[in-house]
């Protein structure tokens, strides 16, 4: 455990590596929140604030555009694997170099380095993105403080291999339930199978065509699925009841409301007894024709890729702030054991960015 305050003068992968022998699993980010807010507190360009264990650094220079770059400061739990590693290949291994301290070293270099910027900038440190939803700290300050984390577009240093993936997927899940009349299977015209009348249901389902729109130059690819089925009472009784589980992904061109309508009228015809919302999170916009995006994508160059799964970047959508992805991890080796980040995609990740920045 680190006992000085972070040193930000170090370069972005040595800081990296800082911050992984800095254990922060979820639930446990007070000491890292503490270095991080001291660390920016000496930085006299930035004001501070803090609310629970969530950081947000701000400039104010009155500049036309406010960006707001984001990440999370803990980690799943360690797996043998602190304090980090670096091997003779440029390969930094360690809990949490991926997902996503080699992203908050970039954040911290950058707001060290970079004191008169060309846009406003907010930088945001937040707990708990590891664990339930409720908990998450980026949702906490949204809630709470919904003007610190106000800003023109926002980038989300989370893994993404160095590309830029913009927007997300919503996420609808429902419950379809049948009803039915219990009798003895001996003689089930005295009842109504409730497993049959979920036939209609399974039917829309198979032959459901998902959309693939394409929203700001990148193609997105819905899915309407049954992920469960539940029913039946014993080896001998006509069931009363059937549940379907149905998950929908949609594309970001559709609002919450719009999704569940959409949903609604898929089964309108089959006779459903009642028709429950399990969860669902809206999906994100990828904002990519706003100015400060495409800035942002001649600095960093490459292909934009849709993401298909839901991430953070939804809760900035949802204060009206559209949002990407882009940090220098890998996310196929998030979460794992021998999770590692090579040291040149930290460097490139902040050189670009610094190059958005000061352009
Ligand atoms: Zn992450």
């Amino acid at each position: 455990m680190a006992e000085t305050p972070l040193d930000l003068s170090l370069d972005a992968p040595e800081l990296t590596a800082r911050l992984v022998d800095f254990p922060s699993v979820s639930g446990d980010e007070k000491a890292l929140a503490d270095a991080i807010e001291e660390a920016l507190r000496a930085l006299p360009h930035l004001t501070v604030d803090r609310h629970g264990n969530n950081v947000v650094a701000r400039t104010h220079l009155g500049r036309a555009e406010r960006v707001v770059l984001a990440g999370h400061i803990d980690t799943v739990p360690i797996a043998d694997n602190v304090p980090s590693r670096l091997d003779g290949n440029g390969v930094l291994w360690g809990c949490g170099t991926s997902d996503m301290k080699s992203g908050v070293a970039v954040q911290l270099r950058i707001a060290a380095t970079v004191p008169a910027p060309n846009r406003d900038l907010t930088f945001v440190f937040y707990d708990n993105e590891e664990v339930a939803a409720h908990l998450n700290g980026l949702g906490h300050v949204a809630d709470a403080h919904p003007d610190w984390l106000a800003g023109d577009f926002a980038v989300l240093l989370e893994p993404s291999d160095a590309q830029v993936e913009g927007g997300c997927q919503g996420t609808l899940r429902v419950l379809l339930r049948t009803a039915g009349e219990r009798a003895h299977s001996a003689r089930s015209w005295m009842g109504s199978n409730a497993i049959h009348s979920a036939a209609p249901i399974l039917a829309r389902l198979a032959s459901y065509e998902p959309r693939r729109p394409v929203i700001d130059g990148l193609e997105y690819h819905e899915g309407l699925n049954a992920v469960a089925i539940e029913g039946g009472v014993a080896g001998n009784v006509i069931p009363d009841a059937c549940t379907v589980t149905v998950n929908f992904r949609y594309a970001p061109d559709r609002t919450e409301q719009e999704a569940l309508a959409h949903v609604r009228e898929v089964f309108a015809d089959c006779d459903i007894a009642e028709f429950v919302v399990d969860d669902h999170s809206g999906a994100a916009l990828p904002g990519l024709s706003h100015p400060a995006a495409a800035a942002f994508m001649a600095a960093v160059g490459g292909t934009a890729r849709p993401k298909f799964g839901w991430t953070d970047v939804s809760r900035f959508s949802a204060l009206g702030v559209p949002a990407v992805n882009y940090g220098p991890g890998d996310a196929l080796f998030a979460h794992k054991r021998d999770e590692h980040v090579a040291v040149e995609r930290i460097t490139h990740c902040e050189e670009r960015l610094r190059a958005w920045l000061t352009a």
